[in-house]
């Protein structure tokens, strides 16, 4: 039986919903950080502390978003691979146990 090709029409939501989500919270505490600049107060720290975290988490987030990816029907985790991401292709994963390629619907420029 040939591998069976499956989209995966929620991943791209993925990103946009969680990554979005950080965003607007990124923006809340550097607005916060920003109107407190000159007065160094608790405001500040606390705003300052709160946009370092979530800079790094989002980033983090975002490497794994796109480096790992579980199965859709068995839940198995994969790796990006060499073959993930062809030029000019789709980002895929490929799972083994159930002989299916997941393509994520995002091209090489969109991610
Ligand atoms: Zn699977």
């Amino acid at each position: 039986m040939p591998r069976e090709i499956l989209p995966d029409l929620d991943f791209k939501w993925r990103p946009i919903r969680i990554l979005g989500t950080l965003l607007v919270l990124d923006t809340v505490a550097f607005y916060f950080l920003w109107t407190h600049f000159s007065e160094f107060d608790r405001v500040f720290y606390v705003s300052t502390a709160a946009f370092v975290v979530i800079t790094s988490v989002g980033l983090t987030l975002q490497h794994l978003i796109f480096t790992r990816y579980r199965c859709s029907r068995c839940r198995t985790l994969m790796y990006r691979t060499a073959e993930s991401r062809a030029p000019g292709q789709n980002l895929v994963f490929y799972c083994p146990n159930c002989d299916v390629e997941w393509d994520t619907g995002f091209s090489q420029s969109s991610a």
